[in-house]
């Protein structure tokens, strides 16, 4: 006779304070036990149930039993001279279509966390390394978390070695939903990761210092506002609906009038007072004056913020960056109309740090090498 099939380790990582809650429940463990367990696991970064002290010995037998927290694979991990740092995760037996991408961005006042919500992505906008890789599939909600669990403890040890100590008692103060994937079309994983990182017994971050990005995906903005309200940062990258129809394929479906009433249903809710545009400068595409003008025009209905962002080009992208001139310009035209603007700064450059360019990069590698194959490399620190 065959044994019985031991039942699946719960994702630790993936249960919000509710969902905990109820695991331990479940056990007959009282509600203040899922509180203890996430300071552990996430304000602690600590794995081993051996080391979870204050927890009664059965209950540290539960979760050794039933629970794991499990850290991401590295398949390769860079370092940039600007202190920018990148992982490449394998989430998926080595496949190189299952490698997503974490990136850690710090800055004097505060240090921002960008992470993936998909592997790959089905929206496909020509200009996106990540589309043109295709949709893999989606994350769950634990290996969302554990990107920031794995980049805020390793950072974290690392200025402990350092003998450096953190004014605010933690590394990340600032998360985006910017790297692979769109994160709203994966919804019922990203909430439950937003709520932790929101949760005073997890990351505690601000609503504010929380971005969700998105290529506009209208009923669940509308579910984002009502579930879990964070800024919004919205793809929108031409002004016009033939334009962005080529640019963002997903404007068929959600037409910039849909976008914009939604982005106005949003701002009742959101903990700014405006919207993010991002808009990604493609020499002789969506670059012109008239492009401003029709930005302008846009602008003008709603309160936000526009933030070109210099196309990242990668191969056989055919797509070019406008020049350094024409994106002054550009910025230049919506300045005087009193539109706020401001340019994203590439950091990061020597690692290709930007949405989804190293994993398109490793993808073309590994058409020689399994990413588990790959060593792992630790670049030495410059700055
Ligand atoms: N899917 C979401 C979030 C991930 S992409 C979205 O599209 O909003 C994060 C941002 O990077 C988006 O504004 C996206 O349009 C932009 N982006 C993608 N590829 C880029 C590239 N090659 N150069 C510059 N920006 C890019
Ligand atoms: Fe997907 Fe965003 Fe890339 Fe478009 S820009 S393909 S929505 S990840």
């Amino acid at each position: 006779m065959n044994p019985e099939p031991t039942p699946a380790k719960t994702a630790l990582l993936g249960l919000d304070r509710s969902a905990m809650k109820h695991w331990c429940a479940q056990r007959g463990e009282k509600s203040f036990r899922a509180d203890q367990l996430l300071r552990w696991l996430h304000q602690r970064g600590e794995t081993n149930p051996e080391n979870m002290s204050d927890l009664a010995k059965s209950l540290r037998a539960i979760v050794a039993q039933d629970g794991e927290a499990m850290a991401l694979p590295i398949a390769s991990h860079h370092r940039s001279q600007d202190g920018t740092q990148k992982w490449l995760l394998d989430v998926g037996n080595s496949q190189a279509s299952n490698a997503i991408e974490t990136v850690y961005i710090p800055e004097s006042d505060r240090g921002t966390l960008c992470i993936s919500s998909q592997a790959g992505c089905a929206v496909k906008c020509p200009f996106c390394s990540t589309g043109a890789q295709g949709f893999s599939r989606n994350l769950s909600t634990a290996e969302i978390v554990a990107q920031l669990w794995m980049a805020e403890h390793t950072l974290r040890r690392e200025a402990h070695a350092k003998g450096l100590t953190l004014d605010r008692g933690k590394i990340i103060t600032n998360v985006v939903m910017m790297g692979m994937g769109e994160p709203l079309l994966n919804y019922e994983q990203v909430l439950p990761a937003l709520r932790l990182m929101l949760d005073d017994f997890a990351y505690g971050l601000s609503r504010r210092r929380v971005t969700v990005s998105t290529s506009g995906v209208v009923p669940m903005m509308d579910r984002l506002r009502e579930d879990c309200p964070v800024a919004l940062a919205v793809s929108l990258h031409a002004p016009t609906d033939a334009l962005r129809d080529t640019l963002v394929p997903l404007n068929k479906k959600y037409p910039l009038k849909e976008l914009l009433a939604a982005c106005e249903r949003y701002l009742s809710c959101a903990p700014r007072d405006f919207i993010t545009f991002e808009y990604v400068m493609l020499e002789h595409i969506n670059d012109r004056d008239e492009h401003a003008k029709g930005l302008i025009d846009i602008a003008k209905r709603l309160p936000c913020k526009i933030n070109l962002i210099p196309f990242n080009p990668y191969p056989d992208s055919g797509l070019k960056r406008s020049s350094d001139g024409q994106i002054k310009r550009f910025s230049g035209i919506l300045h005087e109309a009193d539109v706020v603007v401001t340019v994203r700064k590439t950091r990061g450059d020597d690692i290709d740090a930007a949405c989804g360019q190293l994993a398109g990069e490793v993808q073309n590698r590994l058409k020689r090498k399994p990413v588990s194959e790959q060593v792992v490399h630790w670049q030495k620190q410059t700055r």
